[in-house]
C-alpha cells in the first residue's frame, strides 16, 4: 500500500467498533493477527490494512479486579475484566457486570453493547444471565 492509499485508510477513531451484537476488529490476511479496536496496520507482520473482522460475542473471563475510584459514567466500585473471546480474538478489556455476585476467572460471558451515547459503550455479564 502506497502512502496516498494509507491516507484514505480511516483512522481507528472512525471505524466501527462493534456491530450492535459484537465487537468488530481487524484479522490479518497475512498472519491471522487480531485486534481490537481495528488497526491500519498488522502489529504482527505489518500488513497494510487487515480485514475488519467481526468477533465472537462470547468469551471467557481470564481475570478481574474491583476498581473503588469513579471515572466520568462509571460510579465506583466496578468491575474491569480480562475477556479471553470464544473466536481466538484479541484479549479484550472491559466492564463486567453481575447481580452483585463475584464474578468468577473461568466463567464464561457475553459481550452487550450500549446504545452509542452510553459510557461504557459495551461491558460483559455472566452468561448465565445473558438469557
Ligand atoms: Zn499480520
Amino acid at each position: 500500500m502506497g502512502l496516498n492509499a494509507a491516507l484514505k485508510v480511516p483512522t481507528t477513531a472512525e471505524r466501527p467498533r462493534d456491530n450492535g451484537h459484537a465487537l468488530v476488529g481487524s484479522r490479518c490476511g497475512q498472519c491471522g493477527a487480531t485486534s481490537f479496536p481495528a488497526r491500519a496496520v498488522c502489529h504482527r507482520c505489518g500488513t497494510a490494512a487487515p480485514a475488519e473482522h467481526t468477533f465472537a460475542a462470547t468469551g471467557v473471563l481470564l481475570t478481574y479486579t474491583t476498581v473503588h475510584v469513579p471515572r466520568p459514567g462509571l460510579p465506583a466500585p466496578y468491575t474491569l475484566g480480562q475477556i479471553a473471546l470464544d473466536d481466538g480474538g484479541p484479549m479484550v478489556f472491559g466492564q463486567v457486570r453481575t447481580d452483585g455476585t463475584e464474578p468468577e476467572a473461568g466463567m464464561a460471558v457475553r459481550v452487550r453493547i450500549g446504545a452509542p451515547s452510553e459510557t461504557p459503550r459495551y461491558w460483559f455479564v455472566p452468561e448465565r444471565f445473558a438469557g
